[in-house]
């Protein structure tokens, strides 16, 4: 197969690097370029992971979008077989009006099942539902040598399991099978909560918790004293037809689109200043009072940043960092207020920041552990690598870790505190990869590969 030389980023434009692009659409295409001459490849999907992980400078990536097949659906079961380049869009596409969900979706549907599986993605219902892992059957990856190894809870568990959260590093996912939702309507019914601080925001998640499957808090991480942690939460369920006004309820899966916006260049630095952010933030806090009882169309309430296309650029040339941090539960009010703290004194705060609940879960390098998360952009500055790294010690020091799929920096010295069965994973990845084939920018940087 042919390569293309292309210079590739993730969603967070840092960093850059020169990559050699293939492009399979079959499996045999697939299959000679991983096991070709030996070099080290990493898989790509949609290539929204925010910062290197879908990268791999000086060496090849195997974007495998083209393979998107839908292979069989049982309605009964709701499963759903097909390849692993199938964006959870195009599920959403065929499957929404028919009354399917997916079980798990991140802030975006530009997502590939075949990324997704690798990041274990959670949503916002970590806290009732767990992570993607926990909705998938079983998948197909591809080794090194190019053997096909089927993966599930029972058949080479330790391979699901250490594939899962592993950012591509065991194999090329090929296809899978996928238990979807199922829903009497593409609305939410819930709630709008001003919360004024901190501790308001938790009591209010803690409140909320079983009446909601779904569950998000926007906070504003520029305010400081008593409303440090302000937020609005969002909590809602998919709505029963009996909750929709008539007008809607004939129609329960066809919501009108939210308008498109784009961001049609690189924004000046100014729009990031300080004053700005801390004016919008205000602003939105506002403009978002309590609502006891809201309907929402299913894409502003799952994917507002979706309507806006290459919102990525609103950060400028230099890129950004999302900066995704979860603590254990007993640590996770002085962790957040820990972090929040230091945020709003260096006066680096983002745009709404997002807080989560998690609940339980598995997978040897999954992110998600029981407790809050927070999530944030940070434009790439001088000083930024910095401060990232005093927010990584005051969340290490907590038993807490950031995220790898929107990591573009952390130390590697850093990774085994914050990912424990490390050292478990590595024996596994050995074995299923002694010449180490699957290696990626991150993987590198954070010298997770097996000695
Ligand atoms: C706006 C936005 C919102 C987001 N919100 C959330 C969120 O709420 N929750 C969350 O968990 N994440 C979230 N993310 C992150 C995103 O869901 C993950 O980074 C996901 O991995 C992206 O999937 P992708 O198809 O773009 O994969 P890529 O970015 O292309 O790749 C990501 C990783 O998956 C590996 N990979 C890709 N395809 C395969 C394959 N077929 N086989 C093996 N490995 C593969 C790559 O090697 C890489 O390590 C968000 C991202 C954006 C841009």
């Amino acid at each position: 197969m042919q390569a293309n030389r292309t210079r590739l980023s993730g969603w967070g434009r840092y960093p850059v690097c020169d990559c050699e692009v293939y492009r399979p659409e079959k499996l045999s295409e697939l299959r000679s370029v991983v096991t070709g001459d030996g070099q080290r490849l990493i898989a790509r999907g949609a290539g929204r992971a925010y910062g290197d992980a879908a990268l791999n400078a000086e060496n090849r990536v195997v974007d495998v979008e083209r393979m998107n097949r839908m292979l069989g659906f049982d309605a009964d079961s709701a499963v759903l077989r097909c390849e692993a380049g199938v964006t959870i869009a195009e599920i959403l596409d065929v499957f929404l009006p028919r009354g399917f969900f997916p079980p798990v979706t991140p802030g975006t549907r530009y997502v590939t099942l075949g990324g997704s599986i690798a990041a274990d993605v959670h949503g916002k219902n970590h806290h009732r539902d767990s992570s993607l892992a926990s909705h998938v059957l079983w998948f197909d990856l591809m080794l090194a040598s190019g053997e096909v190894k089927r993966c599930s809870r029972e058949e080479n568990a330790d391979l699901f399991w250490a594939t899962v959260g592993a950012m591509g590093l065991t194999g090329v996912i090929i296809e899978l099978e996928i238990r979807l939702r199922r829903i009497a309507s593409a609305y939410l019914e819930g709630e709008i909560i001003r919360a004024g601080n901190v501790d308001e925001a938790f009591a209010q998640f803690e409140a909320t918790d079983s009446r909601y499957d779904y569950s998000v808090a926007w906070i504003d991480c520029l305010s400081r004293r008593g409303a440090l942690g302000r937020s609005v939460l969002s909590v809602g369920n998919f709505a029963p037809l009996e909750a929709l006004p008539a007008k809607l309820r004939q129609a329960p899966f066809r919501p009108s689109p939210p308008s498109r916006l784009s961001v049609p260049f690189d924004l000046p630095g100014f729009v990031l200043a300080p004053a700005s952010v801390r004016a919008f933030n205000a602003a939105y806090y506002l403009r978002h009072p309590s609502a006891a009882r809201v309907i929402t169309p299913y894409e502003p309430f799952f994917y507002p940043l979706d309507s806006i296309d290459n919102w990525n650029r609103i950060y400028g040339k230099r890129g950004f960092v999302q900066y995704q941090c979860v603590w254990p539960l007993e640590q996770s009010r002085e962790g957040l207020v820990e972090v929040l703290e230091a945020i709003a004194k260096s006066g680096r705060g983002s745009f709404l920041a997002v807080l989560k609940k998690f609940g339980a879960q598995e997978g040897m390098l999954s992110f998600p552990m029981p407790g809050y998360t927070l999530a944030l952009d940070f434009p790439m500055s001088g000083g930024l690598p910095e401060f990232l790294d005093r927010l990584d010690q005051m969340v290490v020091k907590r038993g807490g870790r950031v995220y790898l799929a929107k990591d573009a920096r952390l130390a590697p010295e850093t990774l085994p505190a914050m990912y424990p069965n490390l050292g478990g994973w590595r024996q596994i990845k050995a074995s299923a990869d002694p010449n180490n084939r699957f290696s990626s920018s991150l993987s590198r940087r954070l010298r997770m590969e097996p000695a």
